[in-house]
């Protein structure tokens, strides 16, 4: 290759609505505290669905964009490390350490950051482009959202932090308390994970979800009752006679319906976790009466910190999921776009782990 032909590299490009392209693209130059990480695993999620449906993100993705935001990898090169005094100090991650890299990186600065809600931060960055074979990791990220592996866990049990910082984050904002009876509304990733957290954490949990796969990896899981919400409507009556007060209830499909639901099932001085973000503009109703006689406490979280991502990768890295659960298989960068387009008619499956 000559020294004015830059190297390429494969990456899956976003173009619009359901329509992604593996194609070669120049691998990004790593700028000062920059690193350039090469992808060795990255997992399919469902927000990556939703993108791909609609075509865009508004908070996350304009196209064409490279995209796909679970992932950890090797760094491959340093930019070099701002001193400030003309001195080059040593990259805080030398080229061959394994890393996983958060999906968003705050500013340490604003008002919410201030106030330990960086989940909030008014200029919170986010980093797509997990789908190639190198990712430009900007120096944000490096600086507050990088995490060296433990050498024994592997890149794709790393690359569920990202995920498992939600639920974390979503844990750390609900109360639990010891002997608490949890209901989990939703079988999917997120709820199993749910599942799997709440169970090392003690409490007695209540799976509520569909679909005999996911129905089993709960109880495989540890879930303590698992019901099938579509066994004809008999759920309700079995949740009520096996566990009559719900201490907590976790709501994780995003669905305004179901947000209600999870409302109505918690008990008396019961805790609400609306944790699945619904479709914009959509609202639900409140019981007033319920709100304040049963005085029923109402959270809803978002995202994740930076302290939620690095929690779950230690869990991640003790084995608190088992992640052969999680991760249903593997495919090629180049399988993603027919991966995708699958994954549109049946959301049933768990995480695929591309290997670009
Ligand atoms: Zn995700
Ligand atoms: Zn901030």
């Amino acid at each position: 290759m000559s020294a004015n032909t830059p190297p390429t590299m494969r990456a899956a490009v976003l173009y619009g609505k359901e329509d992604v392209r593996v194609e070669r693209i120049p691998v990004p130059v790593p700028g000062p505290g920059e690193l350039l990480l090469k992808v060795e695993a990255a997992l399919t999620c469902g927000t990556d669905l939703k993108v791909f449906r609609r075509g865009y993100h508004a908070a996350m993705i304009r196209p064409p964009s490279v995209f796909g935001h679970e992932m950890a990898g090797t760094v491959a090169a340093c930019g070099e490390t701002p001193a400030g005094d003309g001195t080059h100090p040593a990259p805080r991650f030398p080229v061959g350490t394994r890393v996983v890299v958060a999906n968003s990186a705050p500013c340490g600065a604003c008002y919410p950051c201030r106030r330990d809600q960086e989940n909030l931060c008014e200029d919170l960055h986010f980093l797509n482009g997990a789908y190639a074979e190198y990712l430009r990791v900007p120096a944000r990220f490096v600086e507050r959202n990088t995490y060296r592996i433990a050498d024994h866990a592997s890149f794709e049990t790393a690359a569920l932090a990202e995920p498992l910082a939600c639920v974390v984050q979503g844990l750390d904002e609900t109360a639990l308390r010891r002997g608490d009876t949890v209901a989990v509304l939703g079988l999917g990733p997120i709820g199993l994970m749910f599942v799997a957290m709440l169970k090392a954490r003690g409490a007695t949990v209540v799976g509520l979800g569909r679909h005999a796969l996911r129905l089993d990896t709960a109880r495989a899981l540890g879930a303590d009752t698992v019901l099938d919400v579509d066994a004809g409507g008999h759920w309700h009556a079995e949740l009520r006679r096996r566990h009559p007060h719900l201490d907590v209830v976790i709501e994780a499909t995003g669905k305004p319906e179901v947000w209600e639901q999870a409302l109505a099932l918690v008990r008396k001085g019961g805790i609400v976790n609306l944790f699945g973000g619904c479709p914009a503009g959509t609202k639900i109703t409140l019981d007033t009466h319920r709100l304040h006689y049963d005085q029923v406490t109402v959270k809803s979280s978002f995202h994740h910190r930076p302290s939620a991502v690095r929690a779950a990768l230690t869990a991640l890295e003790q084995g608190v999921l088992p992640p052969r659960l999680f991760i249903g298989g593997e495919k090629p960068l180049e399988e993603l776009p027919a991966l995708l387009r699958g994954m549109l008619h049946s959301n049933r499956t768990v995480k695929t782990c591309i290997r670009p």
